[in-house]
């Protein structure tokens, strides 16, 4: 592997988070901004890279949906997402063609995947995956050591899952699938139903309750496809850290003893985990994506 510096930028929907360094105990600078147009964005992340000691590669660790096959005409774009003017944008292609340096792009989840698995929760596990419980649900991770990639990218937030109407009439808001994973517990999906953000609810509201049942359910789904050795949960919604236990709980109860392992039915709490590297797994994922490519 090429020694040297590198960068990673987290491009989240909301903001851009950009580092130059080589791992967590060594990020040299860092900047954040908000996602605008993508001129101005992409702007912004190539002057503070130019500004910096130069880097051996860039990893960009996108929101989606994107395209990270590199044998493909539309690879390192962002493909269909709502948010205006950024359908279609060739971020991988920009960025490392104005910084003249190798990139490694995958998504948002994939990237903050590989961080845990160099430096966080996930180290030494060849199969994991990490979600997201954010502004969406997404999930990424490794199998058998690879990171997951396949006909596209996994939409694990898009899964459907059992929705008791009358214990829970909220219709879900997915554009596409109403009441799927993240139509019924991302953030914006527990602020409507209780018309207030998720950061203002007490910790002890019925909302907790409900949103671990959701996720217990979907993670029983993966732990069932997937097989996973660890699960991590990030994303600002599992800030509440009373979610942990109940999750954890409920993903017992779901799984009904089927599944047997000790690594579920006699250490829960360290199969269902929050990130090691916290709110930086993302932008020290990009990090690490930046290696891989160079590697
Ligand atoms: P993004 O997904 O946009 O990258 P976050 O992971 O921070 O960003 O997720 C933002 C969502 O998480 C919002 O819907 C917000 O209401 C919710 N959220 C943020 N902080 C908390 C918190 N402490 N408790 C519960 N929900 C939170
Ligand atoms: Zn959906």
């Amino acid at each position: 592997m090429k020694h040297g510096l590198f960068g990673g930028i987290e491009a989240g929907g909301t903001k851009f988070v950009c580092a130059v360094g080589t791992g967590p105990d060594d990020v040299r600078a860092e900047a954040r901004f908000s996602t605008t147009t993508p001129e101005e964005t992409m702007g912004r992340a190539v002057a503070f890279f130019r500004a910096q000691e130069p880097v051996t590669a860039v990893g960009v660790a996108s929101f989606g949906p994107i395209d990270p096959n590199p044998d493909s005409p539309t690879y390192g774009r962002i493909t269909t997402t709502p948010k205006p003017g950024w359908a279609n944008v060739d971020l991988a292609g920009a960025i490392g063609g104005a910084l003249g340096v190798d990139v490694g792009f995958d998504t948002d989840v994939n990237g903050a995947a590989l961080g845990e698995w160099r430096w966080g929760a996930a180290q030494r596990l060849d199969t994991f995956i990490y979600l997201t419980i954010g502004t969406g649900i997404g999930g990424g991770g490794m199998v058998n050591g690879r990171l997951l990639h396949g006909l596209v990218h996994p939409e694990m937030g898009h899964i459907p899952l059992p929705h008791d109407w009358q214990a829970d009439p909220f219709p879900g808001r997915c554009p596409y699938h109403g009441d799927c994973l993240e139509g019924m517990a991302a953030g914006p999906a527990i602020e409507e139903r209780w018309d207030m953000k998720g950061q203002d609810l007490p910790s002890d509201h019925p909302a907790w309750e409900l949103e671990a049942h959701y996720l217990a359910l979907a993670l029983r789904t993966f732990i069932c496809t997937l097989s996973p050795q660890r699960i991590i949960l990030g994303g600002g919604v599992m800030d509440q850290p009373q979610l942990f236990p109940l999750v954890r709980q409920k993903t017992l109860a779901a799984l009904n003893d089927y599944v047997q392992s000790p690594a579920i039915l006699e250490q829960i709490d360290a199969y269902i985990v929050p990130p090691g590297l916290g709110n930086r797994a993302g932008v020290l994922g990009a990090l690490a994506l930046a290696q891989q490519a160079a590697g």
